[in-house]
């Protein structure tokens, strides 16, 4: 069996793997760096800078350990070092680790011209031609663009570009208050910028637990940052070294000064330059569309992470770059679920969920119950972050399923695991309560709030 794999991103290299690891015969294509986006300019590089602040952010609060250390300050020159190390670290153990699995990585951009047959371009204009008994389409997204006028000036950014920003802007302007701007807004606040974030709907985060997304406004505000929802920038212009922004809120109009101006206003699949046009590749509303076992509507080619759509996470890409090889090599056995995918958002304090907020499980019908549990009562978030947070977990009636976890809090994106888990195993609020958490640990929360469901959490009164 002999498998092309198109994108050497999070969804192809984990779908090259998974291809060898079954016996198949493997090329994968990529025609930029191999670990796509999330390794080259976006979850690697943006946890490496956000480590960064968060070690100077915490440092403010040294005093209060009684730790004196004076003039702390980042040296930019020294952390973009840092992050480069940081990928080339990764890029070489992937390239490393695709060498030992004997997949051949062939430079340049694929095209798919039919089923098993797919035209490689390097970049001096040479192509060839490779052919296979299974194909999976792994192109990956690209930001969607900004289209208000002003919106091509030099200082208007992408996150790609913000990444390699020297030092933070004094004045910054987000457009977008979802994952990106907000994690960049932390990154920028926490760095010394005033940052401005301009959210089109009427609350920041809008895909998060709504409670959890209100509570990182305020914790935003804290820090200094202006978080302007239910608004729209409607004009960007040139003025001196600076750009005026014109902006909409509410039923008002204002306008202010910035520095700089960062876009975040989603990603899109990236269908169009690839040249699907002619293959027979169903594309709707701008994404490759799959069946449950992620085959595109070409029986034989396959597509899995940002280009189907959904949740554009790396690790959505990952585990359906898994299910889509596996089906490839094997035939068509694996369905790729979608109960039990995590988000992360890497602010301070982190988020983390996974499953249904009680919102959407209420529209869907279900009867639910909610239990709530405050970090301001558990001892190791008040040790490390202040007591900053909530654990909110939303059980299904009458047998208390566990149907979404959502957290804000210290090392939420790490405690999202075991809630994952759950709802993977169909637990209860009552075996996830019971389970025991060590203590002190921020997870203990987790056990709490579900335990709360039933009226049962033990440090708060019911
Ligand atoms: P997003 O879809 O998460 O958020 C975009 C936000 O911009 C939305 O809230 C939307 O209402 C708002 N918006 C759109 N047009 C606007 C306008 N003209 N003015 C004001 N607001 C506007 O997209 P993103 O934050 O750009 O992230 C892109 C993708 O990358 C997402 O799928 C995200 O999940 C993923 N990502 C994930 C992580 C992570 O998992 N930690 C980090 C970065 C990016």
């Amino acid at each position: 069996m002999n498998v092309i794999v198109i994108g050497g991103g999070p969804a192809g290299y984990a779908a090259a793997i998974r291809a060898a690891q079954l016996g198949a015969k493997v090329w994968l294509v990529e025609e930029k760096a191999l670990g796509g986006t999330c390794l080259n300019v976006g979850c690697i590089p943006t946890k490496t800078l956000l480590e960064a602040v968060r070690i100077v952010s915490a440092a403010r609060s040294w005093s209060d350990f009684g730790i004196k250390f004076e003039g702390i300050s980042i040296d930019w020159n020294k952390l973009h070092a840092r992050k480069k190390t940081v990928i080339k670290y990764l890029a070489e153990g992937l390239t490393g680790l695709l060498g030992r699995y004997g997949i051949n990585v062939v430079r340049g951009r694929g095209r798919l011209l039919e089923p098993g047959r797919v035209a490689v371009t390097d970049e001096k204009g040479l192509s060839v031609t490779l052919t296979g008994d299974r194909v999976i389409l792994a192109l990956g997204s690209v930001p969607a663009k900004l289209t208000v006028p002003g919106a091509d000036l030099p200082a208007v950014a992408y996150s790609q570009d913000a990444l390699e920003w020297g030092e933070p802007p004094s004045e910054l302007l987000v457009i977008g208050g979802g994952v990106i701007g907000v994690e960049f807004a932390t990154l920028f606040a926490e760095a010394g910028s005033h940052v401005t974030i301009v959210e089109a709907l009427p609350d920041i985060l809008p895909t998060v637990e709504i409670e959890i997304s209100r509570m990182m406004a305020c914790y935003l505000k804290e820090k200094g940052v202006r978080v302007w929802t239910s608004a729209r920038v409607i004009k960007l212009e040139p003025k001196g070294s600076k750009v005026s922004a014109t902006v909409w809120i509410g039923t008002d109009e204002t306008e202010c000064m910035f520095d700089r101006v960062l876009v975040a206003v989603g990603r899109r699949p990236a269908v169009g330059d690839q040249g699907l046009e002619g293959t027979g590749i169903v594309v709707q509303n701008g994404k490759v569309v799959v069946n449950e076992y992620l085959e595109t509507s070409v029986r034989g080619v396959y597509a899995a992470g940002d280009v189907i759509g959904g949740q554009m996470l790396a690790h959505v890409a990952f585990y359906e770059g898994v299910i889509a090889a596996e089906n490839a090599v094997l035939g068509n056995r694996r369905t790729a679920g979608r109960e039990a995918l995590p988000y992360a958002v890497f602010t301070h304090p982190e988020i983390a969920g996974v499953g249904l907020t009680e919102a959407v499980a209420r529209s869907k019908g279900i009867q639910v119950r909610v239990g709530r549990f405050f970090m301001a009562a558990n001892g190791k978030a008040i040790i490390e972050g202040g007591g900053a947070g909530l654990v909110k977990v939303i059980a299904a009636e009458p047998y208390g399923r566990v149907v979404g976890v959502h957290i804000i809090g210290p090392h939420a994106t790490e405690i999202i695991g075991e809630a994952a888990l759950a709802i993977k195993l169909e637990a209860t609020v009552f075996e996830l309560g019971e389970a025991i958490h060590a203590h002190p640990t921020v997870a203990e929360a987790v056990g709490e709030a579900c335990l709360a469901t039933e009226k049962r959490a033990i440090h708060v009164a019911s």
